[in-house]
Parts: C-alpha cells; sequence; structure tokens
C-alpha cells in the first residue's frame, strides 16, 4: 500500500512546474528541475521509494535541523534556549533585520543567522574539530559517511557575503564564540553535503524512532534530543510559512534550497523528498505537495482531533 501511495504522489505531481531552481549560489542553478524523487523510511527499518530517490543533491538548510541536535545533545536544552532561541522570525531565511529586530538575539536556528549560533556550540578546540564532531553526527543520522560536494561548497564560499555580514553582526551582539569567519565556514561545509531523498528519509527517520538510526540500529542522540529538535521543525520548519505548513499538514519538517524537504511521523517514520523547484519562501514545490498527499493518505496530522468515545466502539 505505501509503494502504492508513493507511486499515486509521484505520478499526481511530477508535471507540476511552478517555482524557480535556487540561483544566488552559482552551482545550484545547474539543478535539473525535473528531478523528482520520494523515500519513506519507517521506525522498524522498512524503507519505500519511487522517482529520484538516489540522486544526490547537497543538503543545504536541513542540515540545520540535525546540527540542531547535535548542539542541543553537546550543550543542552538551557543553552540553546538561551543562546540561540526557538521562535520563527517570520522574515526570508537570510534575513539581516531579524537580527536587529530581537535585539542581537537571532532567535529562529532553522534559519541562517540561527544555524550559524547554532553550528558556533559545537564542541571542539578548533573549527577543524568541531566540523570533524558536525560531518560524524550527520553521518550518524544517515547511517552512511557524508560527503562534501566540492563545487557547491566552493561556489557558495565565494558567494556567501551576506552570511559572513550575519556572523559578525551577531559576534557585536556577543552572540557567537570564537572567529566568525571560521564558523561561517563550517556552516558552508555543513551545508555542502552530499544527500538523498533516501539519505533524508532515513536521518528523519533517526528523529521519529526516539534518536535510534532504525537502519543501523545506533542510538545516535537522546529521545529528549529529539523531542526539541522536531518542536523547533514544527515551528520552524518550513522558513516563514512554516505556520501555513502545520495547519495544512501538522508534522515537523525541514526544506532547504536545493530543494530537499524531510517531514517527520514521530514514532512512525519519515519522508524525504527532493525537486529542486521552489517557492518564493526557498521549499520545494512538490516535495510539499508528495508530503501534504502522504501525510493525509496515510492520517499522519500530529493535530488530529477525534472524539474519545468514537474510538471505543461502544465497547464501554
Ligand atoms: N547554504 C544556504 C545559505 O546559507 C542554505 C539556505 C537554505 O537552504 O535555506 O544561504
Amino acid at each position: 500500500m505505501v509503494d502504492e501511495l508513493l507511486r499515486t504522489a509521484h505520478d499526481r505531481y511530477e508535471g507540476h512546474d511552478e517555482g524557480a531552481v535556487a540561483d544566488y549560489i552559482p552551482a545550484l542553478a545547474r539543478a535539473n528541475p525535473e528531478w523528482f524523487g520520494l523515500s519513506l523510511v519507517g521506525v522498524t527499518g522498512t524503507v519505500h521509494e519511487v522517482g529520484d530517490a538516489e540522486v544526490a543533491f547537497t543538503i543545504q538548510s536541513i542540515s540545520k535541523a540535525f546540527v540542531f541536535a547535535l548542539a542541543c545533545a553537546a550543550v543542552g536544552h538551557e543553552r540553546v534556549h538561551e543562546r540561540v532561541g526557538v521562535n520563527n522570525t517570520g522574515l526570508a531565511f537570510n534575513s539581516v533585520v531579524a537580527v536587529e529586530l530581537n535585539g542581537g538575539s537571532p532567535m529562529n536556528p532553522m534559519v541562517n543567522a540561527g544555524a550559524i549560533a547554532t553550528t558556533a556550540l559545537l564542541p571542539g578546540a578548533d573549527a577543524a574539530e568541531r566540523w570533524a564532531h558536525l560531518q560524524d553526527g550527520l553521518s550518524r543520522f544517515a547511517g552512511r559517511s557524508l560527503e562534501i560536494d566540492d563545487e557547491v561548497y566552493l561556489s557558495e564560499s565565494e558567494t556567501n557575503h551576506r552570511n559572513r555580514a550575519i556572523a559578525q553582526l551577531l559576534q557585536s551582539y556577543n552572540r557567537l564564540d570564537g572567529d566568525p569567519a571560521e564558523t561561517v565556514d563550517v556552516y558552508t561545509r555543513q551545508c555542502s553535503l552530499s544527500v538523498t531523498a533516501h539519505d533524508l528519509a532515513v536521518m528523519g527517520a533517526t528523529l521519529a524512532d526516539g534518536g535510534v538510526n532504525p537502519l543501523t540500529g545506533e542510538q545516535v542522540v537522546s529521545a529528549e534530543v529529539c523531542r526539541d529538535t522536531l518542536s523547533v521543525l514544527a515551528s520552524c520548519g518550513l522558513y516563514e510559512r512554516s505556520g501555513e505548513w502545520l495547519f495544512e499538514i501538522g508534522l515537523p519538517a525541514k526544506s532547504g534550497v536545493s530543494g530537499g524537504m524531510v517531514a517527520i511521523s514521530p514514532g512512525k517514520g519519515a519522508v524525504g523528498a527532493f525537486s529542486p523547484l521552489l517557492d518564493g519562501a526557498g521549499n520545494s514545490v512538490r516535495a510539499q505537495r508528495a508530503c501534504a498527499y502522504l501525510s493525509r493518505a496515510l492520517g499522519l496530522n500530529l493535530f488530529a482531533s477525534a472524539r474519545w468515545s468514537a474510538s471505543q466502539n461502544g465497547a464501554a
């Protein structure tokens, strides 16, 4: 049944061609707008896929979810809350104004300012150690060794003036320890890790499974860290469209500007989706529609409410 639902979602939306491929990072503009892959991984380790589920792309903003989890694991709930914040800013992913409006607090760990501040919290004596911790942690979530796409990394490194400005602004508000340029470099590397829709589904399913990767059996983070991460994904995962997403779909999710998306059903599993055409906020159009369809078809909305007595079948 799940294979059939994935196939239906793919058939339904593959012809939808609204949106645009991100081109503010020059290497991303080379993505094929036709690509469309879906993968669903259950907490029991079941895997279902359709379309371009094995096409590689850079993880971009979706890394923020998993780096947030690593930071929570390393420095704890309170420190992340106080240093980064956990609220949606309602502004674009690369907004500088959002930092100014909030007295220097990045507020939202799922957009660039908050993610840069989060990356700076990772343990390590220097940037190289922080990077090693990050790459190792995200690889454990995926259950395989994740590597950098050098072309995208170099392309973003040459053009990320805005992220460097954001990091310096955060430093001016004492929100960033260490060297801002080095932290932005680690952040740019994390965004350049190469993944597939399948990897995203495994990573999401690990968050759904109390922190245990359902394919490798490894405990990557604690169940408490998963809870904290999923709550932030619910309020902040789709940029300034997060409220609409939660209202319509009712699942924690995260998207990124290369067209990836992961939607998580706690205790059940996750969908990884990939298609490069984006809406105005930076969310993949086909990925959102496919996840929405699957969430509805599988009854995954976390806020679905049903009368208690209706579920008892008159058994009282
Ligand atoms: N590396 C991208 C940037 O910093 C990530 C943006 C995103 O996916 O939201 O601009």
